[in-house]
């Protein structure tokens, strides 16, 4: 698992981040998906992502935070891309799935992020991937995560933090991705 140094924290997140109507009524467990392939001024990917899970740890409607360890994935678009770092946190929140959506958006952008094509290159993603046991479908917000029954970059990081958990009501070690690791290598701590 990933040890989380909230020391790389941008001082900005905090008071940032600041919507309405943005509490739930009560602490959620929910899951997200940490990606990035893009070094930019900021940092590395790597470090796109530590600072991203800094960041949420200093967060107040964000507690109990748990992060896998980091891996490194090849591109699932195009392929004239360097590999991904992919890492899953887990956490209670009090945001609601929208909130929580702008909340990850916000991360995406304190990392510069900018969209240069299609499952391209970006310097962070940041996907909710469950949210308690809620089930929705709207044009900005499907939860659970609609690539997540197909991606082991998600899966099996996903399956290190808990590997008791039920997705869709099936328990994660018996989707076939959480045990293929092709194309996926788990990067050391340092
Ligand atoms: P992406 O290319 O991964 O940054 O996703 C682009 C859009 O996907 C976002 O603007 C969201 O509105 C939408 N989206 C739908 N479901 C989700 C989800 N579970 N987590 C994050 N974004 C989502």
């Amino acid at each position: 698992m990933f040890s989380i140094d909230s020391n790389t924290k941008p001082s900005s997140m905090k008071t940032n981040f600041n919507a309405d109507n943005s509490r739930a009524a009560t602490w959620v467990s929910c899951y997200v998906g940490l990606g990035s392939n893009l070094m930019n001024e900021l940092g590395s990917p790597s470090e796109h992502i530590a600072r991203a899970l800094a960041s949420m740890q200093e967060y107040g409607q964000i507690r109990e935070l748990q992060a896998s360890s980091f891996y490194a994935s090849a591109p699932m678009g195009p392929q004239d891309q360097p590999d991904f770092v992919n890492a899953v946190a887990g956490f209670q929140t009090t945001l609601t799935p929208f909130t929580l959506l702008a909340y990850c958006q916000q991360l995406e952008a304190l990392a510069k992020r900018a969209r240069i094509r299609r499952w391209g290159e970006r310097s962070l993603d940041v996907d909710i991937l469950l949210y308690g046991d809620l089930q929705m479908t709207d044009p900005q917000l499907t939860i659970p995560h609609a690539g997540l029954s197909e991606r082991n970059f998600v899966l099996i990081p996903l399956r290190e933090l808990t590997p008791t958990l039920t997705v869709a009501g099936i328990p994660i070690v018996d989707y076939p991705q959480s045990n293929d690791w092709t194309g996926l290598t788990l990067l050391s701590c340092d």
